[in-house]
């Protein structure tokens, strides 16, 4: 099976082909213009990941929302589950940069973390 994929790992977005043996093997990766370009080909065939940046609810705050990210990479498939969780949340003012919003988010071991501050009004 081939996979043709474009290298988001920097700016360049190199057009990168990756051939897959039928047990899920890599057999090889072309395309790519440098190391970096292989290793993400590589993990986006076989653990794809996303980081996620959104907003969480914010309770008597100056601003409705705060900006948040997630504080790592989290599993491509569950993108989706995170932002129903992450919709479902709210914080209460006053939140600060780097506050933690929602704690380990599906057993990943990652938090989804505050990346402005919400004064209380
Ligand atoms: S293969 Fe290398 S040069 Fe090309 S987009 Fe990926 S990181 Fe950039």
């Amino acid at each position: 099976m081939q996979k043709n994929i474009i290298c988001v790992a920097c700016p360049m977005g190199c057009a990168v082909t990756v051939e897959i043996a039928e047990n899920g093997d890599i057999l090889s990766v072309t395309g790519n213009t440098c190391k970096r370009g292989d290793a993400y080909a590589r993990a986006e065939c076989t653990n794809p990941v996303r980081s996620l940046a959104t907003t969480v609810k914010v309770n008597g705050g100056i601003h409705n929302v705060v900006p948040c990210k997630s504080a790592g990479s989290l599993p491509k498939d569950k993108i989706m589950e995170c932002m129903k969780i992450i919709n479902a949340a709210q914080a209460e003012a006053p939140v600060s940069l780097g506050d933690v919003l929602v704690s380990n988010i599906l057993d990943t071991g990652v938090d989804i973390v505050a990346t402005n501050h919400c004064p209380a009004k």
